[in-house]
This record gives structure tokens, sequence and C-alpha cells, in this order.
């Protein structure tokens, strides 16, 4: 058997590899640059530019760009009319930024249990979690997967929720052939540097309803409108004049991170079809091995996917897995978790809610690991990290299932 780096034999790779990392090219700086040289580096012609091609790409009506998928969710909620005493469902399995953005409008967010195979929110969960006070479902396509959709939205037509999908994970996935983006009221993207592309910091939201959008527009600049036809019949003051008819935010995106992203769109589909190449390599070699649970997908889901992990069985494994973290970590494959189940965060616990709630998502939890994926991996870099989980598998095989299967 090969020795472990974390007992002192060689890591099966000498530099680190992490669980995700950006990928920007010389074109990319070119078109930022550009723009930091021109008269408008902050929302002005590029921001409407890639707001155009998001909503080409993703087939919706509308797009709205912000600062970062946080500031995205929290417009989508403000334009959803969210606000104190109401309900928000969502998973905790998920960035914190999926249930904060209930938070940040006074609203309480409701807790609904996951697929313990897909790992996505339960739409049989969510109907268990319907109150008169509910107002939406921020549903979140975990990993990439796209959520249930018809079902989902069969429930929010039945009680009149707002359907926001926190496609953080997701852009470039499909549903039934459809793009993420065109099929919840309002679809919520992040451009972070780890997200599938990235402008640094970026976000955007998607709809088909003019409604939202014309909502979203004034969210996004302090509820600032320079329309006189959004104005409360104010006498005409002047070309200075403008009203602020809501409360918003600044929650602007910058024209040359705008240029960024929409330079990085050129790639989308091509940096996708590395990340399923990579997806399809890692599923033949770990669907093979009893002691990991690889995660399930819908069929009506084309997958883009954002993050890979794996679940360790660690009934059949003599360590924990914080022992194989750490001994992937030897190898110099730094793996991540997503995500701690949001409601254990002490803010959380403090606002009253149990460990306990959702017992599917914290067994889960307790076996998930996310790999590396991302789409300048090259084949020896998957190799590596196919290497490391076998060795590290085969290390801590308990002894009957060492004789049993030759990994
Ligand atoms: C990254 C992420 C967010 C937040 O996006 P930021 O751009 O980092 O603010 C929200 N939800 C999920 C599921 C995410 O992964």
């Amino acid at each position: 058997m090969e020795k472990l780096a974390i007992k002192g034999g060689y890591p099966v790779r000498n530099s680190k590899i992490f669980y995700g990392r950006q990928w920007i090219d010389e074109d990319d700086i070119q078109a930022a640059a550009e723009v930091l040289r021109s008269d408008f580096i902050t929302c002005g012609p590029k921001v409407d530019e890639f707001e155009q091609e998001l909503a080409g790409y993703t087939g919706a009506r509308f797009a709205v760009a912000v600062s970062n998928g946080t500031a995205a969710l929290h417009c989508a909620c403000m334009a959803a009319g969210i606000g104190p005493g109401d309900e928000v469902i969502t998973t905790p399995l998920t960035f914190a930024a999926s249930a904060n953005c209930a938070l940040y409008c006074g609203a309480r967010p409701v807790f609904a249990d996951i697929d313990p195979h897909t790992y996505n929110i339960d739409p049989e969960s969510i109907r268990a979690c319907i109150t008169p006070k509910t107002k939406a479902v921020v549903a979140v396509d975990f990993t990439g997967q796209a959520v249930k959709h018809r079902e989902i939205r069969e429930i929010c037509e039945q009680y009149h929720l707002v359907f926001i999908e926190d496609a953080a994970h997701a852009i470039a996935t499909r549903y039934d052939g459809k793009p993420i983006g065109s099929l919840a009221d309002m679809t919520c993207f992040s451009f972070h540097p780890v997200k599938t592309i990235t402008g640094g910091e970026g976000g955007a939201i998607t709809t088909n309803s003019e409604e939202y959008y014309k909502k979203l527009m004034l969210v996004r600049t302090h509820g600032i409108t320079h329309d006189q036809a959004d104005m409360e019949g104010a006498p005409h003051e002047g070309p200075w004049y403008y009203e602020q008819v809501m409360l918003g935010y600044n929650y602007r995106l910058t024209d040359f991170q705008a240029a960024l992203i929409a330079s990085q769109m050129k790639k989308l589909d091509r940096f996708a079809a590395r990340r399923k190449e990579i997806v399809k390599a890692y599923d033949e070699a770990f669907s093979k091995i009893p002691e990991l649970i690889v995660q399930k997908e819908i069929s009506q889901s084309d997958t883009c996917r954002h993050l890979y992990i794996i679940r360790l069985d660690l009934g059949k494994l003599a360590c924990t897995r914080r022992e194989f973290f750490d001994a992937m970590s030897a190898e110099n494959v730094q793996c991540q978790i997503h995500y701690v189940p949001v409601y254990w965060f002490p803010y959380y616990q403090h606002l009253g809610y149990q460990r306990g709630l959702c017992p599917q998502a914290e067994e889960v939890y307790k076996g998930i690991m996310s790999i590396p994926l991302y789409p300048k991996m090259t084949d020896q870099d998957v190799k590596d990290v196919i290497h490391a989980v076998k060795r590290v598998i085969k290390y801590y095989q308990k002894e009957q299932e060492r004789r049993q299967n030759d990994v």
C-alpha cells in the first residue's frame, strides 16, 4: 500500500491544488483595462451591455447587474416586497447569504430540509414549512444542479409565493432544456472568483417581470429614479431633478467589472464543457468506490457543476472526516466543506434556531467534502485528485472491505 503523505510518505503532487479558482486571460484584463482608460468607470455603458448579454444568455427578459451575489439576493427580496413578519423558506445547506437576505428585510428564514441524494431543497419539505406568513422561497441550485423547478413552481403558485432562485452555483445549467435564469420569478447570480465566471466581485438578477425589473433598478441605486413616469407627480424642476421614492442601497457594479464579466461570458460554454468533462472523470472513478457516495442528479438538470462533492460513507471508513480532510491536505489537495448548515452558526443559534431542525441536511453535512473543480485544471491535476482520494480511501478502508474490493 502507498504510504500517505500525512504518515511521512510522498504527496501525490508537489504543488497545492485548491477546490476552485478563477481563469482570467489577457483578453479579460484588456477588456477591464480599456474601461479604466475611458470616461465611465462605474455603472455606465458596459453595465448595460453586460446586462443585455446576460439576458440573452439566460433567455430572461431583463437582467440587473449589482455589486455581488449577496446584494442580488437582497434586491430580489426587496423587489418581492418581503418585510417584517414575513417568512422566507430556504435550505440550510448553502452559503449564509441565501438566508441572510431574508433577515436584511426583517423577515424570518425558515429552513426546509434537503433531499439526501441530490442535496437540493426537498419540495415536500417546503410544503411542510408553509404558514400564512410565508412570502417567498429562496431555492439554491446547490453545486450547480437545478432545483426541482416544476414542483417548486407548483407550490409557489398554489400559495402565492415568490420563487427566488439562488443560482450563484448554476450559471450555464439548464432545466428541462431551458437555461437557469429564465425560469424562477427572479434568479440571482454571483461572480465571485470561485464561481464559474468572475468580475472579482459582482452579481446579477434576471427576471421576466417588468414590475420586478423596475423595483430591482430602484433598490440598486438608493431608491432614486430619474424617470418622470416613476415620480410622485412632482412638478418638473429642471434637468437636474430626481426623486428618491423608496429606501434603496448603493449596490452598483462598476463598468470595469461588467466588462470583465462580459469578457468571461464569452468563455462560459467552454468553461462549462471542461467542468462537465472533469465531473464525468470523477463520477467514473468514484462511483466504483463503496466508501464514497456520489451526488445524484435529477434527469431534468443538465448541470454545469460549480462544486464537486464527495460524501464519505463514514461507517465504512476507519477515520473521521477531519482525518480524511487533513490527509488530503497533506497530499497537496486542498478540499473545502460546503457548507456548515446555516442555522448552526452562533448568530442563528442566538435567534433561537435549534440543531436537529433539518436531519437530512445535518446527516449529509457530516460526510461531505468538496474536491478541486475548475476549468483550468489539467488532466494531470484531475488524475492527481483521483489518485489522492483513492490513496486516502485505501489507507482508511476498514479491513473487511479492503480484502473484498481492490480500489
Ligand atoms: C457565493 C454565493 C452567494 C453570495 O455571492 P457573493 O457574490 O459572494 O455575495 C450566495 N449564495 C450562494 C449559494 C453562493 O455560493
